[in-house]
């Protein structure tokens, strides 16, 4: 990298919760910022006053806060480039758009709704190679191109509505470079004259975001694959100020699991995962979505599966933190194409962050979800149940799936299981076991074993009958870990009750 201090941006607008997709753009600019010393920053998008969503501004720094994406410049944070909310910034864009017209780069336009879509349906029905307002239609168009000079006046004086629209350059090929797919050329006889600034009194997306990030300093913008086509418009307005402009890596979609499509806002909880990093109550709906968060996945897992969603390091590992990330990361390996989203990998990776926590960390956790259930256990009793049955579970909700019986015994047995299981003699075998339990002295799962073992041996008993019986005695099913771990923690006296009530009930 050059000297060239690193200012990286996220500019979304609060048109509603933060899509993955989202979070990812902003992670990358964050890893990229990081990654170079440089600075992000977040800029709030909200001059499109229609489209504005209620909570969304907040939801978007709540998301960023929650996955440890940390903004260094943003509308908390302050900093010298504010404010960082494009609607109070509502002053500077008007002043850019009129000298963009000074300098003939753009030209007021007075045409109606209905004089527009007569010039599209007469575009549409010749077929012209251009159909919008255009440098090929513009001088049939009511604009200060093409009225007196007074008729102008007039028509501003009497305040009627007005836009200003970008005056493209007729038949120039332009070529620039995207970080990510390399060089592009475009014809400018392609593109059209948008509209800069609307007749509200507030600038275009386009204009917008080019003052904004010119004036905040922007290194490069790194965004999503739907902003390209905006590009070359950006590329001519960056020319047409005189202003360098920053370097662009657009980054690949983010597809539905299938490939069939972007994955969006509406695919929700329709695919059966979360596509919001937090639950999102819909303002006006109060429709709820589900969230990474409320469904149980950690921050690290999330960020990870983000990161992997378009970049790969070009090893074998997958596992990385953030702090890792940041080492690996550059926009040379973000691919070209979409990447599909894989829920099943999601959760993989969510197991792997799990796995990775200590017993203490995930017993704190694991004691809340206990407590809803109303069981109150020993911290050090739930530190050794989440290191028996971590491995066989995914999200700390689903520790109790695998580990509700070391907190209540069994009053009813899997009906298969004990048709299959509980034979003739384990009725007296389970009472002689039981003997032989009671005088162990020292009640530890190794201990345990060997001497039970000792035991079904000396007596020739059937290895696999008696520790099945056994199971379902304890567990009320066949299910759990290695049992002579299982027992050791339960202790003496709670495995004896239950063997002695199983029988009880199973009888001979
Ligand atoms: N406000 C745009 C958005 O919502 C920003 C696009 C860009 O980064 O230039 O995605």
């Amino acid at each position: 990298m050059d000297n060239k201090k690193i200012r990286v941006r996220f500019a979304p607008s609060p048109t509603g919760p933060l899509h993955i997709g989202g979070v990812r753009t902003a992670l990358y600019n964050y890893l990229f910022a990081k990654r170079n010393n440089g600075k992000f920053i977040l800029r709030i998008e909200d001059t499109d006053q229609k489209r504005y969503v209620a909570g969304a501004e907040q939801y978007i720094m709540e998301s960023l806060k929650w996955s440890g994406i940390e903004v260094d410049e943003g509308l908390e944070q302050g900093g010298e480039y504010g404010p960082y909310r494009q609607s109070e910034r509502k002053e500077i864009y008007k002043k850019y758009a009129e000298q963009l017209i000074e300098s003939g780069n753009a030209y007021y336009a007075f045409d109606t709704p209905e004089e527009l879509e007569t010039l599209r349906n007469k575009l549409e029905s010749e077929k012209a190679a251009n159909k919008s307002y255009s440098a090929s239609s513009r001088m049939q168009m009511k604009n200060s191109l093409t009225l007196p000079e007074e008729e102008m006046k007039r028509i501003i004086d009497a305040g009627e509505p007005y836009v200003i629209r970008f005056k493209m350059p007729e038949n120039e090929k332009i070529s620039f470079t995207d970080i990510i797919r390399g060089e592009i050329e475009v014809n400018t006889s392609t593109l059209d004259d948008k509209v800069l600034f609307k007749s509200d009194g507030m600038p275009t997306y386009h204009l917008a975001n080019i003052v904004d990030d010119h004036l905040m300093e922007i290194s490069h913008v790194i965004r999503g694959e739907e902003w390209l086509p905006s590009l070359p418009l950006h590329i001519m307005l960056y020319r047409a100020f005189g202003w360098e402009s920053p370097e662009f890596a657009h980054m690949p979609l983010t597809l539905k699991p299938d490939g069939k499509g972007k994955l969006s806002k509406r695919d929700g909880d329709r695919l059966g995962f979360p596509v919001f990093p937090l639950e999102w109550k819909n303002p006006q709906t109060n429709e709820i979505s589900s969230g990474y968060r409320e469904s149980g996945y950690f921050p690290e897992a999330f960020i990870n599966i983000l990161a992997f969603l378009g970049w790969n390091p070009g090893t074998e590992q997958e596992v990385f933190s953030m702090d890792e990330l940041i080492e690996a990361f550059s926009l040379e390996r973000v691919g070209k194409s979409g990447s599909r989203f894989d829920p099943e990998k999601a959760k993989w990776y969510n197991h792997q962050y799990l796995i990775k926590k200590n017993n203490e960390e995930l017993a704190e956790l694991y004691q809340s979800v206990l407590r809803e259930k109303g069981i109150n256990a020993e911290i050090q009793y739930v530190e050794k149940v989440v290191g028996l049955t971590k491995e066989r579970a995914n999200f700390v909700n689903d520790l109790w799936e695998q580990s509700a019986f070391f907190f209540v015994a069994p009053d009813s047995y899997d009906a298969k299981a004990v048709k299959k299981r509980w034979k003739a003699q384990s009725f007296d075998q389970m009472q002689e076991l039981s003997r032989v339990l009671e005088n162990i002295a020292e009640f530890n799962s190794e201990n345990i074993e060997r001497i039970v073992k000792d035991w079904i041996q000396k007596n020739e008993y059937s290895m696999g009958a008696v520790m099945n019986a056994f199971r379902l005695l304890i567990v009320g099913a066949l299910s759990g870990p290695h049992l002579f771990d299982l027992i050791s923690v339960l202790g003496k006296e709670e495995s004896l009750q239950r063997i002695e009530k199983g029988m009880e009930i199973l009888g001979k």
